[in-house]
């Protein structure tokens, strides 16, 4: 069953406390990629509309429970009223009297967002009494989320118990779309996956396996299948200790009939901000080398993959895109998704990241807000900020 929806719930004048994921990358002060913001505005539009006074709560980087002057969420409030054309009020604490005061102020259709919730000790071990000062801050709860429903912390799971609770829009689409790919996606289906670490994504490469037809890597990870199958790869980044998790992964594709492509060559470089850079066959990387992205020749093989999918899921940058001479990887499978006829889902924040800025966002039919939240479903495991959500009543 579907988790509940606030749409049609009443909210004129009612206090919603709204958890977003407004996770977004930051740089001297300004947000640099805008995504997420984007995606909570349905929800946000929707409860405006209906006059609810919006309280949001976020969380920002990793403050680990104590306030740090560059995680603050003022920047983060300036962009989304930009966004929405109407003023975001803010407070410098997350919960508190003035958090109560500036809550208690709000008319319809108003928006407050709290500080970063992460700031606070109390949320990311879920204490009860901070969740409950934290209820306190609103009527209802509504979790839009998504991004964040894998770890049960106060703002996703204690408040949860606490009000009753509703999910957004968004959460609602990711649950429908990642359902999808779990469920019976259309053959072929082909994953895509990159990044930096193999270890981050393991186990739902074991799990997607069992699913796929084909299996694509680029980025740092694949560097680890090249070493587990053989291939010296020089100075690039690597996880020596998951060699032997890489080997079996490679056995279990072979196993299943599912195609694993891993790259044939690369743009190899003596260091990341090198001006250097060179093709070469990932059979000749030399031990002063490091790999930065994939080469044509693997730009091609994946790209063609991609054309004859029916169901593609990509997380994970083919190289270290944020630099222009490693970028034509992330580029190449980007705009192979884009044209693939295809349901195509694209996650993770530095994958939505590369997306944004190569600018074939919108033709990407789901944009997941989750990295590790939409691993994590794919996995098959319950997320625990969705399992606190009530599920809708069937009708009739
Ligand atoms: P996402 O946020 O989409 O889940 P990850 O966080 O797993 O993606 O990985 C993104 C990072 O991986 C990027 O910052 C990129 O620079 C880095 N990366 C990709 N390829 C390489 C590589 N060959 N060597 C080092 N870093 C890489
Ligand atoms: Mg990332």
């Amino acid at each position: 069953m579907p988790v509940r929806s606030i749409v049609g719930v009443p909210v004129f004048g009612r206090r919603v406390l709204l958890r977003v994921d407004f996770n977004v990358p930051l740089a001297d002060g300004r947000v640099t990629d805008d995504s997420r913001l984007r995606a909570s505005l349905p929800t946000i539009a929707d409860l405006r509309a209906r006059g609810a006074r919006l309280v949001l709560v976020s969380h920002l980087g990793r403050p680990r429970g104590k306030p740090d002057p560059s995680l603050r969420l003022e920047p983060v409030a300036a962009c989304l009223a930009t966004l929405i054309g109407a003023p975001v009020a803010t407070v410098p604490e997350v919960v508190g009297p003035r958090a109560e005061r500036a809550a208690d102020a709000l008319g319809p259709g108003d928006l407050l967002l709290l500080e970063n919730v992460r700031f606070e000790p109390g949320e990311e071990t879920n204490d009860p009494d901070f969740a409950a000062r934290l209820a306190r801050l609103g009527d209802l709860f509504v979790n839009d989320a998504f991004g964040a429903a894998h770890r049960a912390h106060a703002s996703t799971v204690g408040v949860a118990a606490l009000l009753p609770t509703y999910a957004g829009s968004l959460m609602r689409r990711e649950i429908e779309v990642l359902s999808r790919l779990v469920g019976a996606p259309d053959a072929p289906y082909v994953a895509v996956l990159g990044g930096a670490k193999v270890s981050d994504k393991l186990a739902v490469l074991d799990r997607l396996l069992d699913r796929i037809d084909a299996l694509v890597l680029g980025g740092g990870m694949a560097n680890t299948f090249l070493l587990a199958s053989g291939v010296a790869i020089g100075a690039s980044l690597a996880e020596q200790n998951r060699v032997p998790d890489a080997q079996r992964l490679i056995a279990h594709a072979a196993a299943r009939g599912v195609d694993l492509l891993l790259p044939t060559d690369a743009m190899v470089a003596a260091s990341i901000d090198a001006d250097h850079v060179e093709v070469v066959s990932v059979s000749a990387v030399t031990s002063d080398r490091a790999i930065f992205d994939i080469g044509p020749d693997t730009c091609r093989r994946y790209a063609e993959a991609i054309r004859g999918a029916r169901t593609v899921f990509w997380n994970g940058p083919m190289g270290v895109f944020e630099r222009a001479p490693f970028v034509a990887g992330t580029r190449a499978v980007a705009n192979a998704v884009a044209a693939a006829d295809a349901f195509t889902v694209v996650g993770g924040g530095d994958s939505l990241a590369a997306v944004a800025r190569l600018g074939v966002a919108a033709t990407i039919d789901h944009l997941s807000t989750g990295g590790g939240a939409s691993l994590e479903f794919l996995e098959g495991r319950t997320l625990p900020g969705v399992a606190a959500i009530p599920q809708e009543v069937a009708a009739g």
